[in-house]
């Protein structure tokens, strides 16, 4: 069976297990189906091109946005006091067989800043070093994936093509799933220099397109070491930020930011060498986490004595195994862990703590009440100017349907009400999706979207839209920059220099 245009079933993002759908998942997916199948013949579309299109996204969108009210329907019928209103819509055209009105609809000229993506280098030692975690890598590449080493799909090749061509992201950060280094590592550090170096070369020396993280892991092995290795690669200035894995160690033990012994000294160089932006995994629980170590109290604890640094929280502590509601103080696991703790350590809005959605927003973007709850909590306590887009690409494949799917989302206005969310306004989707990572790492977007507006990428983009379409390109019309995932392949093999048209 093809891939839904939107996912509705439980994934994974190759670092933990999903759950098995449902039954009103199952529901939801049907529903699904039949509303794609009837919009095509609608529309007098090919079924196949009708999937692939904005119109695709924005049926499935539907779906969900149905499923939501009946529902909040059904609770409003079991219970007095709540009511039968969603609290998180999708607006798309109501006719979602108009396919050019939904590509208006879900498209967008904002400046998009994923700080969350990830690829592998396909033949690296990590393959044989570290089963386990080439088990990972698969479980989450995309069903469609056809290559021979299905690892291919997660190539640098396909994350330049899928993510930079095939979406509407204009600037990534790279980052890794956990590793003590190397030998381990699905990209070690000066691979994904690399990758960045190749992003250059085709920008022809513009504006930077991709940023890299340096992944550490303080607890394997001599701490000195690590401190060694974070200060030879900062010296290659190519560090944007150090991110850890505080959940997880080789021997199944993690550790604590606030760790005299381990997270300090490790926080201490960071801030030393000039690396302000400190990442931290926490909550999705990884197989082998170290739950105790995966809550997210240490991270907001040491924002307080690292005042000039900045701490990013990836995933917000969301747990999969915890469904979001309004805010509770004594919930055990989930975004009000993290909420909690800017509250014991008297963190305010807009602070030095901010989130990532990578994972989360693709998951909870399934339960548009739930999406609302994770969405207004995070703007609000948070912060508005502090809550950034993360879609954990390539895993999943292009992040795009992600991107549309955020663009149609709103806060009902009877959430807003009853829980004090904001609004999620334009200007707010504008901040999250860009502008508050662009704020973060010093960017200027404004003037690096102009300077990436000419480079072969932007060019080559309505080319590569076309060959996923199976469109035909004009005769005359020779794109300026490698539009197919062969093509980028063939480009990264023979050179590093930048692209010139065949
Ligand atoms: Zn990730």
């Amino acid at each position: 069976m093809t891939d839904l245009p939107f996912p509705v079933l439980p994934g994974s993002n190759g670092e933990y297990i999903p759950d098995p759908p449902t039954a009103h998942d199952r529901d939801v997916e049907h529903a699904a189906r039949r509303a794609l199948d009837e919009a095509a013949s609608r529309a007098g579309m090919d079924r196949r091109r009708f999937l692939q299109s904005a119109a695709g996204v924005a049926t499935v969108l539907a779906t969900l946005d149905l499923a939501a009210c009946s529902s909040a329907g059904k609770r409003a019928a079991r219970t007095t006091s709540t009511s039968a209103r969603p609290g998180g819509t999708y607006t798309v055209p109501p006719t979602t067989h108009e396919v050019e009105a939904c590509a208006a609809a879900l498209s967008g000229t904002e400046f998009v800043f994923d700080v969350h993506t990830h690829h592998v280098m396909p033949d690296g030692p990590w393959v044989k070093n570290a089963p386990s975690t080439v088990q990972l890598v698969l479980g989450m590449l995309p069903t469609d994936c056809s290559a021979a080493n299905r690892l291919e799909c997660a190539s640098r090749a396909a994350y330049l093509h899928d993510l930079l061509l095939g979406s509407d992201t204009t600037v990534a950060m790279l980052t890794d799933v956990p590793n003590s280094g190397p030998a381990d590592a699905p990209i070690p550090f000066t691979d994904a220099l690399g990758t960045q170096a190749f992003a250059n070369a085709l920008t022809r020396g513009g504006a930077s397109r991709v940023l890299v993280q340096n992944i550490i892991a303080p607890n394997a092995g001599p701490l000195a070491a690590h401190l060694d290795e974070m200060e030879a690669n900062a010296a290659t200035k190519g560090v944007a930020a150090f991110k850890v894995y505080t959940a997880w160690g080789p021997d199944g033990r993690g550790f604590a930011l606030d760790d005299p012994a381990i997270g300090l000294p490790v926080l201490q160089k960071a801030h030393d060498l000039g690396v302000k932006v400190f990442v931290s995994h926490k909550g999705l629980p990884l197989v082998n986490f170290d739950a105790a170590h995966n809550t997210p109290d240490d991270i907001v604890a040491v924002s307080r004595i690292f005042p000039d640094m900045q701490f990013v929280v990836f995933h917000g502590a969301w747990n999969k195994n915890h469904v979001e509601g309004p805010y509770d103080a004594n919930a055990p696991l989930g975004i009000d862990t993290f909420l909690r703790a800017l509250d014991v350590h008297n963190v305010p809005p807009n602070s030095n703590v901010w989130v990532d959605l990578g994972t989360v927003w693709r998951e909870v973007s399934k339960r548009p009440d739930e999406a609302a709850h994770v969405l207004g909590k995070l703007l609000s306590r948070a912060g508005e100017d502090r809550v950034l887009w993360g879609t954990d690409a390539i895993w999943y494949g292009s992040p795009q349907s992600q991107i549309m799917a955020f663009r149609a989302f709103q806060i009902s206005v009877e959430y807003q009400d009853r829980y004090h969310y904001p609004a999620l306004t334009d200007a707010v989707k504008r901040k999250v999706l860009g502008l508050n990572a662009a704020n973060l790492f010093g960017i200027d977007a404004e003037a690096t979207r102009c300077a990436l507006a000419a480079d072969p990428i932007a060019q080559a983009k309505p080319a590569a839209a076309e060959l996923r379409n199976d469109g035909v390109l004009p005769a005359a019309y020779r794109p300026n920059g490698p539009t197919s995932r062969r093509e980028m392949l063939s480009w990264l093999r023979h050179s590093a220099t930048p692209w010139t048209p065949a």
